[in-house]
């Protein structure tokens, strides 16, 4: 035995609005024995699995668009009006587990939107929260993921910034900087989620502590990939795990400390089968 000693972050799990959604559609599965949600409830393969066995069926936007007289669950990332549009054509219920905090963020750039400003919005191409975010500007605003996809000479000069939620707050603020030394005038809106954002900063400080990290999360999630990445430049002996099978005995040395984390759609349950798995080393 490698006498290892292991630490889930308490921060680390969760964060109220997944818990939201999942709360919600364990109630409904109660009541119902099955419920329609569109969309991976959370972005992690193995919280979807469970659901999935208690009868939660996961459908697209095209399943959707031929399903009548059901309850369909939103799930925390939101989506664009033509949904709920949708939903009263096909007389489908929406149980609306869309997250306060993407809830405010529409409505933010719809008044933008009808202010006419041009909106220019910093996050991942397809996501499902930037699809709701961008049917709020009837598709018009623009999106990015990297600041080489956008030609600065050629760019309108006042343009309205916001961000996708869960996107890293430092490559936000670059990305405003760049555009400001471009003599683009910017109104900056700094709408990424504190849920991602403090829990950057508390990462850093867990990440120093140990000899190893093991990052744990689905690999569909944003916030993940960018917490992942704050480990890892924190602590370069950072291990990225969707589950417990993927570790290895070899990443470890004996007394080794271990430090275990995740994103905000990181179960609890999962971070501890991976600590339970650590210690048969
Ligand atoms: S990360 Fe923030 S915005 Fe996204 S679901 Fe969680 S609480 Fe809501």
């Amino acid at each position: 035995m490698k006498n290892l000693r292991v630490e889930i972050d308490n921060h680390s799990g969760f964060c109220f609005g997944v818990v939201y959604a999942i709360e919600m559609a364990e109630e409904i599965l109660e009541e119902q024995g099955y419920l329609y949600c569109l969309g991976d409830i959370v972005h992690n393969d193995e919280e979807v699995n469970r659901l999935t066995r208690k009868g939660l069926k996961i459908i697209d936007h095209s399943e959707l668009f031929s399903l009548k007289n059901e309850k369909v669950l939103i799930r925390a990332h939101g989506e664009p009006p033509s949904t709920y549009e949708l939903a009263i054509n096909n007389n489908l219920t929406l149980i609306d587990a869309s997250c306060p905090v993407v809830l405010k963020l529409q409505n933010r750039i719809k008044n933008s939107f009808d202010k006419d400003e041009t909106i220019y919005i910093y996050g991942k191409h397809g996501h499902a929260e930037v699809i709701g975010l961008l049917g709020q500007t009837s598709n018009k605003a623009v999106v990015f993921q990297d600041i080489s996809e956008l030609d600065l000479p050629s760019l309108p000069k006042n343009i309205t910034l916001y961000s996708q939620t869960t996107k890293s707050t430092d490559k936000f603020y670059e990305i405003n900087e760049i555009l400001r030394q471009n003599g683009i005038t910017v109104n900056t809106n700094d709408t990424i989620c504190r849920q991602v954002s403090n829990r950057d900063k508390e990462l850093r400080d867990f990440a120093d502590k140990f000899d190893k990290i093991i990052f744990v999360s689905g690999t569909k999630s944003s916030n993940g990939k960018v917490l992942y990445n704050v480990c890892k430049e924190k602590n370069p002996n950072t291990h990225f795990v969707s589950n417990p099978d993927q570790i290895e005995s070899s990443w470890f040395d004996q007394n080794d400390s271990v430090g275990i984390c995740g994103a905000t759609s990181t179960p609890m349950w999962l971070m501890e089968q991976v600590r339970e798995r650590i210690l048969t080393f």
